[in-house]
């Protein structure tokens, strides 16, 4: 459970500041990413706020990260070819930079490129 500030996730589900949502229900939110390494960049990112990263996700709430997984799956249906690759970043050394869990869905044109 982070004590900080509010992530900007959190400030964006809360509609607090401006972003491109294209998915939404209960327990989920997703966006375009504002500086996209891929053709298709979207995050997804659970509305509950008590998870740094993937591992305490799974640890503490696997259905959701198994929630996050399935809408991933159906946004690079929609929004590309359906193939896509996931990333979470987890630590500042491997380049995570909102300590609010999330995940990349990248998608179109990736044969070629470096992992995100
Ligand atoms: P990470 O570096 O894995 O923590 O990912 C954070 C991601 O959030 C980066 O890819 C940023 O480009 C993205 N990001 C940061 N601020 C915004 C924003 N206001 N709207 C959309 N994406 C954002």
């Amino acid at each position: 459970m982070s004590s900080e500030e509010p992530s900007i996730f959190t400030r964006i589900i809360n509609r607090e500041i401006p972003a491109d949502i294209v998915f939404e229900d209960d327990d989920l939110i997703a966006l375009k990413d504002i500086n996209p390494q891929a053709p298709v960049h979207l995050l997804v990112v659970p509305k509950i706020p008590d998870y740094e990263n993937v591992h305490e996700l799974a640890a503490g709430d696997p259905a959701l990260l198994a929630h996050m997984v399935a809408v991933a799956n159906q946004l690079a249906a929609e929004h590309s070819d359906g193939q896509f690759r996931l990333v979470f970043n987890s630590g500042e050394n491997a380049g995570q930079t909102v300590f609010h869990v999330h995940a990349h869905v990248l998608s179109g044109g990736l044969a070629e490129g470096s992992l995100a």
